[in-house]
């Protein structure tokens, strides 16, 4: 297990391990607050080298929930699954219907979703155990199915917010560099495309690459290219910690937007970034268009409230920018801040 640091200001409130040795199933699902309401966050399956590296991933993933649910005034805490990809064959349905039993047993305190490797059939197969999921296939016009779609808009209007605040004007002629063309990169690069953005596009998997270049006359660099690409916006859509202490000297974007969780490797290659002009947009401030539909689609809300909340993204990060601007903090910190501060009230209340 990694160490845990005993004075973080909310370390998690419980870590339980999952394994199911007939269907493969190996993971762990983080509850990192509750104070706000279940700890809610998707389910990633992933190749992780060990489970020390998989439970790490899975702590910092249901912190950046937290932080992220707070931030979007969602009634919701903040948690996370992670499941370690086997190296050979498994059962799928099996270990989805062994972590849906694990997800009950937690009694709602946990709510699961779709997240890197999971589908809506995934989360289909969860509900067969348990009521605590989200991300199913919608019914009457109501939230559910895929919440990238939510995502991708949510970053694209904070990223049109951000553009404003560093160009003052629009994306409209600019170079966007996306890493990363699944559920929500793909989608970003429509959005992107018809606000007239130049794209230049990073996908390990060549075929999501032609794919795009073909719809949106993209061009594509390799995945350690696009870091050094010439554009305005860096909009990072695959994985997390792809700014760190190599990365951020070679970047030559002047805003970083995306979608990826984590996207700083430490809090101090953020600093980095803002020593050298760069706006950094918080990830977990500019993508909570997910995680809102899924709250939607849990709690019964309208896909109208939806749709209001992730448009809401761009002014949520615009206060967050602000807070920065007033406390000299970069925004990174800015927003860890704002989110602390946020969950602290609620437990001086709840002590109170
Ligand atoms: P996804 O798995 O559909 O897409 C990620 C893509 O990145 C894949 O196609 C993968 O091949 C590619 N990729 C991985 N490493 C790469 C690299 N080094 N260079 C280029 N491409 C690489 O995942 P997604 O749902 O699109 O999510 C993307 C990111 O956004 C993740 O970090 C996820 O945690 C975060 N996020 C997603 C949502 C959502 O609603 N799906 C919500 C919030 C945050």
């Amino acid at each position: 297990m990694p160490q845990l640091n005993a004075n973080l200001p909310f370390p998690p409130e419980a870590v339980h391990v999952v394994t199911d040795p007939e269907s493969g199933l190996e993971g762990v699902i983080v509850l990192h607050s509750t104070r706000l309401g279940p700890a809610a966050g998707g389910c990633r399956v992933w190749r992780y080298a060990d489970r020390p590296a998989m439970t790490l991933d899975a702590l910092r993933l249901a912190e950046g929930m937290a932080y992220k649910n707070a931030m979007a005034d969602l009634p919701l805490g903040g948690g996370k699954a992670v499941i370690r990809l086997p190296d050979g064959e498994f059962d799928r349905v099996r270990a989805f219907e062994a972590f849906g039993r694990e997800v009950e047993k937690l009694g709602g305190a946990y709510v699961t979703a779709e997240d890197v490797g999971t589908s809506v059939a995934d989360m289909e197969v969860v509900r067969s155990q348990t009521s605590h999921v989200a991300g199913l296939p919608p019914a009457n016009g109501a939230p559910g199915g895929d919440p990238s779609p939510w995502t991708a808009l949510g970053v694209f209007v904070s990223m049109q917010k951000a553009v404003r605040s560093k160009f003052g004007g629009d994306l409209d002629g600019l170079t966007v560099a996306v890493q990363g063309l699944g559920h929500v990169g793909a989608e970003l690069c429509e959005l992107l495309h018809r606000a007239g953005a130049k794209l230049v596009v990073a996908e390990i998997r060549s075929e999501l690459a032609a794919s795009v270049a073909c719809k949106y006359g993209a061009q594509i660099v390799s995945s350690q290219a696009i870091l050094e690409t010439p554009c305005e916006v860096f909009a990072p859509c695959a994985l997390g910690a792809v700014l760190n202490r190599n990365s951020v000297a070679r970047l030559k974007a002047r805003i970083v937007c995306g979608a990826a969780n984590n996207v700083l490797a430490t809090v101090e290659d953020g600093d980095e970034l803002a020593a050298r002009g760069v706006l950094l947009a918080p990830d977990y401030v500019v993508n909570a268009g997910g995680i809102i539909n899924v709250c939607a689609e849990y709690l019964g809300w309208s896909l109208a409230e939806v749709e209001a909340r992730v448009r809401a993204s761009g002014q949520r990060l615009m206060s967050v920018l602000d807070h920065a601007e007033e406390t000299g903090l970069p925004p990174h910190r800015a927003a860890d801040a704002l989110a602390r501060a946020r969950l602290a009230q609620v437990q001086r209340r709840a002590a109170a």
